[in-house]
């Protein structure tokens, strides 16, 4: 509005100077002005031509230079960075430019947020560009990795993590584990450089589906000091499930103190859009060999330092101005560990009714009273 408006202004201008508009009482004035001049004496009209020519080109310099400055004082045009007019959020044209990626010279951080990804392009195409404007806004330095998965192995968000982690350069400072279909809405969901430990964004108390007290999934920011300490996630989750509890395991034993966010405006219900329609993006619950048993546990066997893959290709792509990275990764399994990276040939625990001994330290896997910790939205 406010640009239109002054955009309507210059063109008001525009068209004035035009149309001569400025000049139209000009010939009267003259010949007013020289009739007058002929009655007086010689050395008067010497001294008064001079005094009226200046008064004359007072008149037509003046106007032109006041419209000049109101243009840049009246008029709140935005100039390119200043982001303070734009109160309506969601612009998608080329003129918003809060989608963009951006420096901000004034956060003395840099934060990658990492995707793990397979099929799920319809959701980028909405969280890219909301994500870019929502930390814009906040100010923060930021860039998108997806991690795609291309292998035909089972969906592996943990080693994926890994991977984001380990390609993105060392200048992030800090990492967002964010799932691609969790879009924060509440601007008061501040993504800071989690100096006191993990930051979790998508608290039980917000998230919409989980809300058991030891979840971390969903959106969690970890600095990268914090996350080579505990030598990232455990590389034996594939398929759907527990790898974010294994990983709440490490950050325990490493004493990191998780801390969430606080007094919100918002609940469960709207601080975040959770874009998953659970008939259509089906969760991966399938069980083979001893996948159940083993996953029960604390892993000491794997993270970071033992994630093998290949990067396929690279690719750099904008969404709506959003710039993302487009990593085109294949796992690698090692099946002597965890066979059940493929589940086509043995779907079915083989363990089952194996007793065996289990030190309660190492299981990781929370008690959850369906009904009280999760919602079916999706
Ligand atoms: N994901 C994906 N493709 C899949 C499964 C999962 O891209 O086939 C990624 C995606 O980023 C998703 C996240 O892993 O947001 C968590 O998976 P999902 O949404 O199925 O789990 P939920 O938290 O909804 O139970
Ligand atoms: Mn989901």
């Amino acid at each position: 509005m406010e640009q239109s408006d002054c955009h309507l202004r210059k063109f008001v201008h525009h068209e004035k100077k035009k149309s001569g508009q400025h000049y139209l009482k000009e010939p009267n004035l003259v010949v007013d002005v020289i009739s007058f001049i002929m009655r007086i004496r010689r050395s008067s009209k010497i001294v008064l031509s001079f005094g009226l020519g200046i008064v004359f080109l007072f008149y037509i310099f003046i106007p032109t230079a006041t419209t000049v400055t109101s243009k840049e004082t009246d008029c709140n045009c935005r100039k390119d960075g200043d982001f303070s007019h734009n109160t309506a959020g969601h612009v998608a044209n080329e003129d918003s430019g809060l989608y963009k990626s951006q420096n901000h010279p004034d956060d003395p951080h840099k934060l990658a947020i990492l995707i793990p990804f397979r099929d799920r392009f319809e959701e980028l195409l909405e969280f890219a560009p909301h994500i870019s404007e929502f930390l814009n806004r906040q100010k923060k330095n930021h860039h998108i990795f997806v991690i795609n998965q291309v292998d035909n192995l089972r969906f592996n968000r943990a080693s994926l993590l890994n991977v984001g982690f380990l390609e993105s350069s060392p200048t992030f400072d800090y990492v967002a584990m964010h799932d691609v279909d969790l879009l924060p809405l509440n601007k008061e969901l501040v993504y800071e450089f989690p100096s006191e430990g993990p930051f979790h964004v998508a608290a039980p108390h917000l998230h919409p589906r989980y809300h058991y007290p030891t979840f971390i999934g969903g959106i969690l920011l970890v600095q990268r000091v914090h996350f080579h300490k505990v030598d990232g996630l455990s590389n034996k989750y594939w398929g759907w499930g527990l790898e974010d509890d294994e990983f709440y395991a490490r950050l325990k034993e490493a004493q990191l103190s998780i801390t969430r966010p606080g007094n919100l405006t918002s609940s469960t219900k709207n601080t975040f859009r959770h874009i998953h329609d659970r008939r259509i993006r089906k969760r991966d619950m399938i069980k083979c060999y001893n996948q159940q048993e083993i996953t029960r546990k604390r892993d000491r066997q794997t993270g970071l330092s033992t994630t093998r893959y290949h990067i396929q290709s690279k690719r750099e792509i904008t969404v709506e101005g959003a710039e993302v990275t487009i990593l085109n990764v294949i796992l690698e399994c090692n099946r002597s560990i965890t066979p059940w990276c493929d589940c086509t040939e043995n779907v079915g625990n083989t363990l089952k009714g194996q007793k065996k001994r289990e030190k309660m330290d190492d299981i990781i896997v929370p008690k959850i009273d369906r009904k009280k910790h999760i919602t079916q939205d999706g």
